[in-house]
């Protein structure tokens, strides 16, 4: 855990740095050159100055690759069409569980500016038909955990093909768990319609208490009063959420918990052993991964007091602590998680698919995002997997982990808590938009209802993000983030997958047009990536 280049929770680059590299003290074999991202030193310093010399020296280091931004996906946002009319289509507007048969919803400006039945509701003249007969209409989908490949030694100008992949699989709203300055250009990019791409949340850089290395985007947090500097400091530069990760002691926490809500910031993310579950429910942290559950959930006389939560599914030796798990334990946390009303982010899939079911190399070749991982990435990312899966945890042990993170939010959620769907992309060939489906499907595994699993990547983040006004939900008014599916997703969750075409920010794209623009991205991914 201690070796780990940056955040904890296992991202592909930290398992290949761990499996491939487990000493911290030798380059990578995929790392660039420092001179191609930005080092921890220069973050750290550009985070010290006043926020408007930080916004102005983003701002003119974007400026400055104007001609990485693809200008076609640029142009998309700029035209989108003025009016648009779904007609005769069956929309699930996720404000409770129902189908409304045969509608008109008409966009006008980027917004629902009617919804109704079809008979009554007529298309605008002049406005672009869309024929939604047997058709489904639903909420753009939104990712609560994501990464970015440019988020480090990628260049920045990757970005807005990276959120063009994510706009391509129907996700219109994402979070950036580690943010970094130029996350929050690209924001503001999105929001004024100069950039094509999701709406973006952007978390602080992480918060931890040891740096992983070179590519570290984040604070080192070991005094109270370093942990009060960075949440102050992350505020001021416009940050959405503190985003906490390892190594973090109990001063440090509370520290941070009570200078977030003195400057109004909320705290996501890690919750590391020192501070414990407890500790986090008490003061209504937003959780993600499950982190410390597993540990939370073992017997009282187990004799390891460790588990695999976190780093902690690193090491060989946790995994026997899953013989000592209390099952009654796993219902009464999950009970806890629920009244303590936080939202929980559980990233099922890529803890599912690092860990516990073993994928070949060729499997992993054959899926659909494998072209967008850039190439130079692809050698070390297997070669990790394989020493991974070499001497794998046993199979009845990973069996229970599999077990008891889907029975806890199979549990919380029956118990009245709120989940939200997040991939933890680009991990581990687990791209971003592609996996937010897959998680969808984990989360139906897991135990619940295909509303259930579509309420986690809609109306849950929305109502977290303090958002459900805006987006969300398919109502009058509201953003016209849409996707529009061949079958119902009610009936079978893959149908998120059958898409005819999304619709963002009022920009009608159908699936022909996306297919072109991910052509073009994964050449581009391939020569330069
Ligand atoms: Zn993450």
């Amino acid at each position: 855990m201690e070796k780990i280049r940056r955040t904890i929770h296992a991202t592909a680059r930290e398992l290949a740095n761990r499996a491939a590299r487990p000493r911290v003290d030798k380059k990578l074999p995929f790392e660039l050159s420092g001179n191609q991202r930005i080092s921890e030193e220069e973050m750290k310093e550009r985070l010290k100055r006043p926020l408007r010399n930080v916004t102005l020296l983003v701002i003119a280091l974007v400026l400055m690759a104007p001609v990485a931004l693809p200008g076609a996906t640029e142009q998309m946002a700029r035209d989108g069409n003025p009016v648009v009319a779904f007609v005769n289509v069956n929309v699930i507007p996720m404000d409770r569980e129902r189908v409304l048969k045969n509608q008109t919803v008409v966009v006008r400006d980027g917004r629902i500016a009617e919804i109704g039945d079809a008979a009554k509701v007529k298309a605008p003249a002049g406005a672009l038909v869309i024929d939604g007969r047997g058709k489904y209409l639903i909420p753009g989908l939104i990712d609560m955990h994501t990464h970015l490949f440019s988020d480090d030694e990628f260049p920045d100008a990757l970005a807005a093909d990276e959120l063009a992949i994510m706009v391509a699989n129907g996700v219109t709203t994402i979070r950036l768990m580690i943010g970094t300055p130029e996350h929050l250009v690209l924001r503001e990019k999105v929001a004024s319609g100069a950039l094509f791409g999701p709406t973006l949340y952007v978390a602080s850089p992480q918060l931890a208490g040891r740096s992983y290395g070179r590519i570290f985007n984040g604070y080192v947090v070991t005094t109270p009063d370093e942990a009060r500097e960075a949440v102050k400091k992350s505020k001021a530069a416009g940050y959405d959420f503190i985003k906490m990760t390892t190594n973090i002691t109990r001063p440090v926490y509370d520290a941070a918990i009570e200078t977030a809500r003195e400057v109004g910031i909320r705290v996501v993310g890690h919750v590391d052993l020192q501070v414990g579950l407890h500790r986090a429910l008490e003061v209504k942290q937003q959780i993600e991964h499950l982190d410390s559950y597993m540990e939370a959930v073992l017997k009282d006389d187990s004799p390891m007091k460790v588990s695999v939560s976190d780093s902690g599914v690193w090491r060989r030796p946790n995994w026997e602590s899953l013989d000592y798990i209390d099952e009654r334990k796993v219902a009464r946390v999950a009970k806890a998680t629920a009244k303590a009303g936080i939202y929980t982010c559980p990233t099922l899939t890529f803890f599912k698919l690092s860990f516990a079911v073993e994928q070949s190399d060729d499997e992993i070749r054959a899926r659909k995002d494998f072209r967008f991982f850039p190439p130079k990435r692809r050698e070390p990312l297997l070669v990790a997997h394989r020493r991974f899966w070499t001497e794998p945890p046993s199979a009845e042990r990973r069996q229970i982990y599999l077990r008891v993170r889907n029975q806890l939010v199979k549990g919380i959620h029956e118990a009245g808590g709120k989940i939200m769907a997040g991939s933890d992309t680009p991990e581990l060939f687990l791209l971003y938009g592609y996996t937010l489906h897959r998680e969808l499907r984990s989360l139906v595994e897991a135990g619940l209802s295909p509303y259930a699993a579509l309420e986690a990547a809609t109306r849950n983040p929305a109502e977290f993000l303090k958002a459900l006004d805006t987006f969300g939900t398919i109502e009058r008014g509201k953003r016209a983030d849409l996707v529009l599916l061949e079958a119902n997703p009610l009936d079978d969750i893959a149908n998120t997958e059958k898409r005819v075409g999304v619709m963002s920010r009022g920009r009608w794209m159908p699936e022909a047009e996306l297919k072109k623009m991910l052509d073009q991205i994964a050449e581009r991914f391939e020569r330069d990536g």
